[in-house]
């Protein structure tokens, strides 16, 4: 099933909600930075974040850009998204690893430390981007989210968001040192589920509007939980605003995304200079290049180096 966003509002227009499905998004995440699970939780919380304060955004070209850094041992996390709720972000600690809470759930604050701030950063076309940072009170991403709301917009909203993991075991065929072939069984993981959802007050709510979704949202279960027992997104906007009459507005497809290429990515490799680029040719061997947003490799021959210092010399 693909990522998507659903965009509603209660039938009196007072609430505005965004609830999505982002399995895929994460996973996406995962393979190609190679995160943890911790990182892969923390990762992905941010980017189902950002993908749907993207979608809050009103221009095709407005981009959102959310840096959180918390002095924790994931170091700084950032995901960027555009008007269509698409993603890319990294870790930059992407090995970190953090003991589980006793009940077994990732320690994501663990990772991410509570010493530091979330910044958004707006860019909206306009001469200067809007950037707003506060103090993160969680660690746990989602909390912080909802600090950010009520400080920032003077919003208040209710955010949850949610990563699950699952162990499985894969057979991978290694190449031993004498050539011949083994297969062994590797453990590694998964994302099972993930997604979101951010509910938000307008200003003119009224009190019998704010005391409904006060009772919507006191028992629910988290997104994980609900995802897992097969609601899908449209089920979650029925409960977050029951009796409220819920009203579908858009309903808007999500992924990770990265515009980079083999172009943009060559004109770093032209920037480490003349010299730089004459020891790699002399070196012989090509170089590995890796884009920064979304870990994806790029592979520059030795021919690929000679053509690019050519362009250096021009330049
Ligand atoms: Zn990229």
């Amino acid at each position: 099933m693909k990522d998507y966003v659903i965009k509603a509002t209660s039938g009196n227009g007072e609430i505005r909600a965004y609830v999505g499905n982002t399995r895929e998004m994460v996973e996406q995440a995962r393979v190609n930075h190679n995160t943890t699970k911790v990182a892969t939780a923390a990762l992905g919380r941010t980017l189902t974040a950002t993908s749907m304060m993207g979608l809050m955004m009103k221009n095709e070209k407005d981009e959102l850009t959310v840096i959180i850094k918390g002095g924790g041992p994931i170091g700084t996390i950032l995901a960027t998204s555009d008007a269509k709720g698409m993603v890319r972000g990294y870790v930059q600690n992407p090995d970190v690893q953090v003991e589980n809470y006793p009940n077994g759930k990732l320690n994501v604050a663990g990772a991410v430390g509570t010493d530091g701030y979330v910044q958004v950063i707006k860019d909206l076309g306009l001469k200067e981007p809007y950037i707003g940072s506060y103090p993160l009170v969680s660690g746990e991403i989602a909390e912080d989210f909802t600090h950010y709301f009520a400080l920032s917009e003077q919003t208040p909203s209710v955010v949850s968001l949610g990563v699950l993991t699952r162990n499985m075991e894969v057979e991978r065929k290694i190449t031993k040192e004498d050539g011949s072939e083994e297969i062994v069984v590797c453990r590694e993981f998964d994302v099972e589920q993930a997604g979101g959802f951010i509910v938000q007050l307008m200003p003119f709510a009224s009190e019998e509007t704010i005391a409904q979704l006060e009772n919507n949202i006191k028992d629910i279960p988290s997104i994980t939980t609900l995802l897992k027992a097969g609601n899908k997104p449209e089920d979650i906007v029925e409960m977050v605003l029951k009796d409220l009459e819920p009203k579908i507005l858009d309903v808007c497809e999500v992924g990770f995304e990265c515009n980079c290429s083999k172009e943009r990515v060559s004109r770093a490799v032209v920037s480490v200079g003349k010299k730089e680029l004459t020891d790699m040719i002399e070196e012989g061997k090509p170089i590995e290049v890796n884009c920064h947003f979304c870990g994806r490799h790029y592979e520059f021959s030795v021919d690929d180096l000679k053509h690019l210092l050519k362009k250096a010399v021009r330049a």
